[in-house]
């Protein structure tokens, strides 16, 4: 309860009338005992809107009336005021007095003191001014204020003169000063911010009193108060801890005396035993670490002066330097006065107080008698051997070494301090230990100075430790705790949290295990889709031959002996390209898929694949007898030849080539090679048998050879005479290559021609040729001999052949094309696409555009496309040899052939008929009116040699 005015008599009457009904309200449980409190200063407040009071004085007050059974309340004034309302009856105590004869008149006091008060002046300039200047100084005190006897002691001692003025109450001295009227003012205790301070004087014990007369609720306090005094011994202290201590900002305030110390002693010698992390340790440096180190900064900072450390684990050789004088402080003792004395040592007021702890091997028991780990101290002489017995002490010279005892198993426990405890298991070097983090010891540090050592020192000391406050070594530990969780070794989360970790590594192997599946999945998911590209045809979706190859080996294996019955079967479309021109390659495609899907009905097939592109299906057998096999293909082949396309029936002719696997079975590759080969044989059937083994045979060897017989020149160019039919007489010739080889012996183009093309060979021997002969017609005419034109062939290949106009480009400039024709057959314009028609027709025309004569040969014997009549630049139309044998035999095909040649004169050509071989065939041209003929009865192809003497004779 709180009463607020400005008024004084307000003030009064207000509390009096609360006090009376406070009274009448609770008065049938507790008395109530009514406090005077005056605002001194500003350290008695009502600090929060709950009313509740934050001091010392009120603190205590509570407290001992509760012990006396009463009730509390309280009511301000000044000082005087309470004085005087005492003095009238309208309170019953006033706390925090200081004895003084006067008040004993009026006044009983209690029996035991209830705190301690002093004097703090404040000046303008805190402490500096006091001593630097030594003009007169006006000052404020409190009306009816106890008045320290001590303070003109002090300021003669200045040689300084002051006045004082007395003020009624705190706030009006206050504001005074800080209107600048008064210099400074002296209060009780210390009230404000450190600033201004400028010495701290006179403490006195401090009681409460009663009214003289009111002897008998003095009996009753002074009983509480000595219950208290018994109960609760440390009350005291801990309400001065709670109001004083903690309060920073105080200010540190030196007597003269200890200014001189100061002065005179720029260097402090500090001895520091220094064992343990983080409270003290000598670091890699040779230099003092952890929060002992910041305790020296700290003295160095607020004293002004430098100090040198050095560093001990001995404690007793520490105590003896300072002893000696070798060393001004022991910054680290155990605070046991007495026993330090006995040494010759002063201690301090404590520093700081250390907590100890138990750290045991993780999981083991412990022993009723345990043998301890600790350091070699005071604390292990008294505490832990009035605890374990002196013979259970292992004495170490760090902790750590203490923690290794117990790992070692030497020590079943380590008593170390409980910061080191918690640092150490930390930072994981011990993560096999485990500190039980309770404290089982505490005990009190104090700094210590040699006892013939200036009392100044002990003073100044005691004077930082008020100033530093608890609190500042609390902060170190935690920061030193920080550094520990920064060095921490990852080793001492597994120990420190094991279900976490191993939580956290299962969750990562399944989130692992999890995306590998998935992944496996998705990879065999794209294999298999690979695979189905692999493995499928693409036009036809049904299995290709790759396919058929692969997964046939592992069926001809199971069949052991029975697979020499086994048999590949080819069956393919004759001349695809002109299917697909003129169908598209739909009808190849839907050809296909049905024939693949009969051959999968066929009982005998095990296999079946198609390959579009090459225009074939493929399928390998059960073991099946040839006859059997022979009937069902040719029946096959019957059925299949007709196809709906839009609203025509096409017949598609198709051949189908067999061969059998045999004896020891042949890898299916070559099975379906050889038949593919036998394939190219049939008429529509064939079966792979001895010769066209040998013939493959050959094949493999001409390619082997092929490019080395070009370099040995083995090609050799025979020339075959055309004439003219009504002259007789030589009217050009055919060039036509032969190889000589020396392995294969002679060998006609027939023999190698179509396997060149099929390889690409040919594009390069139709170079050399062309090269050859066109060096004949120079040196013909250097040589003199009649220069008739010759007619070299040209494979179709060179239509699609990348750089083939430049290389003939190359050639025409380096010879010329007079007298060179260009043998180009039908086939050469078999074309897939419209494209390559298109391009087919320009390379031609560029042909034809650099000079060269073109011939249409074997014209006749294939699907003649009259429109390429049209759109060609032709010269010359060579009638194929079986339309001249066709004409001998019917009267229908002379008048075609006479058409045909008929044809070719209106369009502006020559036109040659080719195999002419007796005087009626000859007969019979002349009659259709074809001017040139060529062939054996003119004479046959002849090397360069004959060829040059017969053009002598003949041209
Ligand atoms: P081709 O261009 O139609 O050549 C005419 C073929 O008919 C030649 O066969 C020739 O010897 C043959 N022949 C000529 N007169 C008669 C005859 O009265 N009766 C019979 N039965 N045949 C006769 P050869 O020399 O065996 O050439 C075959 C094919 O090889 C040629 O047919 C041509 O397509 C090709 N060829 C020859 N040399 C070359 C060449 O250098 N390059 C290219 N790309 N193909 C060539
Ligand atoms: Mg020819
Ligand atoms: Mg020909």
């Amino acid at each position: 309860m709180e009463i607020k005015g400005s008024s004084r008599w307000l003030a009064v009457l207000v509390g009096a009338a609360l006090c009376l009904e406070a009274a009448g309200t609770v008065q049938a449980s507790r008395p109530v005992l009514r406090v005077g409190i005056h605002d001194a200063g500003p350290d008695i407040g009502v600090a929060d809107g709950a009313g509740a009071y934050h001091s010392i004085n009120t603190d205590y007050m509570q407290i001992l009336a509760s012990y006396a059974g009463m009730d509390v309340v309280f009511v301000r004034g000044t000082a005087r005021e309470c004085e005087e309302r005492l003095a009238r009856g309208e309170v019953d105590v006033l706390p925090g007095l200081v004895r003084t004869e006067e008040r004993a008149r009026t006044m009983a006091f209690s029996h035991l003191p209830m705190g301690l008060g002093y004097t703090t002046l404040y000046l303008r300039g805190g402490q500096a001014s006091l001593y630097d200047a030594q003009t007169p100084l006006l000052l404020g005190t409190l009306a009816s204020r106890y008045q320290s006897g001590q303070l003109p002691e002090l300021l003669s001692g200045l040689g300084r003169p002051y006045e004082t003025e007395t003020f009624r109450n705190f706030r009006t001295m206050e504001n005074a000063y800080q209107a600048g009227r008064l210099d400074g003012y002296f209060v009780a205790n210390q009230v404000m911010g450190e600033q201004d301070a400028a010495a701290a004087f006179d403490a006195n014990l401090l009681y409460f009193a009663v009214r003289a007369d009111n002897r008998e609720l003095l009996a009753r306090l002074d009983r509480a108060a000595s219950e208290l005094a018994i109960v609760r011994p440390m009350l005291l202290e801990k309400l001065y801890t709670l109001y004083r201590r903690q309060d920073l900002g105080r200010a540190l305030l030196f007597d003269p005396a200890e200014r001189q110390f100061l002065a005179e002693h720029q260097t402090l010698r500090v001895v520091c035993v220094a064992r343990e992390r983080p409270y003290a340790y000598t670091g890699a440096d040779g230099r003092l670490h952890g929060a002992l180190k910041r305790i020296v900064s700290r003295l160095e900072q607020d004293l002004g002066v430098s100090i040198s450390v050095e560093t001990l684990t001995d404690s007793e050789e520490a105590y003896a330097r300072v002893v000696q004088g070798e060393a001004d402080i022991c910054l680290n003792m155990t605070w046991e006065p007495g026993w330090a004395a006995r040494k010759g040592i002063d201690q301090t007021e404590p520093f700081m107080e250390s907590y100890y702890t138990h750290v045991v091997r993780r999981g083991s028991e412990v022993p009723d008698a345990p043998r301890v780990a600790c350091l070699d101290s005071r604390f292990a002489d008294t505490v832990l051997t009035r605890r374990f017995g002196g013979d259970k002490l292992l004495r170490e010279t760090s902790d750590a070494a203490c923690l290794a005892d117990v790992r070692s198993g030497r020590a079943d426990i380590a008593c170390i301090r409980q910061e080191a405890a918690q640092y150490q298991t930390m930072r994981g070097d011990f993560p096999d230990l485990v500190s039980t983090e309770a404290v089982v010891y505490r005990k009190n540090v104090a700094m210590g100075v040699s006892q013939q050592a200036d009392p100044a020192l002990l003073h100044l000391l005691d004077k930082e430790i008020r100033y530093m406050g608890p609190d500042v070594t609390e902060a170190y530990f935690v920061q030193q705790t920080q550094r520990a969780i920064n060095d921490r070794s990852v080793f001492s989360y597994f120990y420190n949290y094991p279900l976490q970790i191993f939580g956290g590594v299962l969750a990562v192997f399944l989130l692992g295990a999890a995306a590998f599946w998935r992944y496996r999945r998705q990879r065999r998911r794209n294999e298999q889709r690979l695979q189905g590209i692999l493995d499928n045809d693409r036009y036809t979706g049904l299995h290709n031959v790759t396919w058929l190859e692969q997964t046939g080996d592992a069926l001809v294996k199971a069949r052991g002996e029975e697979a020499a019955r086994m048999a590949a079967v080819v069956i393919k479309v004759v001349q695809p390209s002109v299917i697909t021109a003129t169908y598209g390659r739909e009808a190849l495609v839907t050809l296909f898929k049905r024939l693949g899907e009969r051959l999968t009905g066929e009982s005998w097939a095990a296999l079946v694949a198609t390959r579009t592109n090459a225009a074939g299906a493929a399928c390998l057998t059960h073991p099946v007898e040839r006859e059997d096999l022979q009937v069902a293909l040719r029946r096959i082949l019957a059925d299949s030849e007709y196809l709906q396309v839009g609203h025509m029936l096409v017949r598609i002719p198709l051949e189908a080539g067999v061969c059998y696997l045999g004896a020891p079975p042949m890898d299916l590759n070559t099975a379906i090679n050889n038949a593919g080969l036998a394939a190219q044989e049939a008429q529509p059937l064939c079966f792979f048998n001895s010769a066209l083994q040998r013939d493959t045979l050959l094949r493999s060897r001409m390619e082997s050879l092929q490019q080395r017989a070009l370099e040995r020149r083995e090609f050799h160019i025979w020339y075959q005479p055309k004439y003219d039919l009504v002259t007789r007489k030589c009217v050009g010739a055919e060039a036509l290559v032969r190889w000589q080889s020396a392995e294969l012996g002679f060998l006609p183009p027939g023999k190698f021609i179509s396997l060149f093309e099929s390889n690409g060979f040919i594009t390069q021997l139709d170079f050399y040729n062309l090269e050859h002969v066109m060096q004949f017609q120079r040196d013909c005419k250097a040589k003199g001999l009649p220069v008739v034109p010759i007619s070299v062939n040209q494979s179709r290949l060179h239509m699609r052949e990348k750089g083939y106009l430049h290389h003939m480009r190359a050639l025409v400039d380096r010879y010329t094309t007079e007298g060179i024709e260009l043998e180009l057959t039908e086939t050469a314009f078999d074309f897939g696409s419209e494209a390559i028609r298109e391009h087919s027709l320009a390379v031609v025309t560029a042909l034809h555009a650099l000079g060269f004569a073109i011939d249409m040969d074997d014209f006749g014997s294939g699907y003649s496309d009259l429109s390429l009549l049209n759109q060609l630049p032709l010269d010359v139309m060579k009638i194929d040899r079986s339309l001249l044998l066709a004409s001998e035999e019917s009267e229908r095909m002379r008048v075609v052939l006479k058409m045909m040649i008929d044809l070719g004169h209106s369009l502006g050509m020559r036109v040659i008929c080719e195999g002419i071989e007796t005087e009626e065939q000859e007969e019979l041209l002349r009659n259709c009116g074809c001017e040139y003929g060529q062939g054996f009865l003119y004479g046959r192809p002849m090397q360069r040699a004959d060829f040059e003497a017969f053009l002598r004779a003949h041209a």
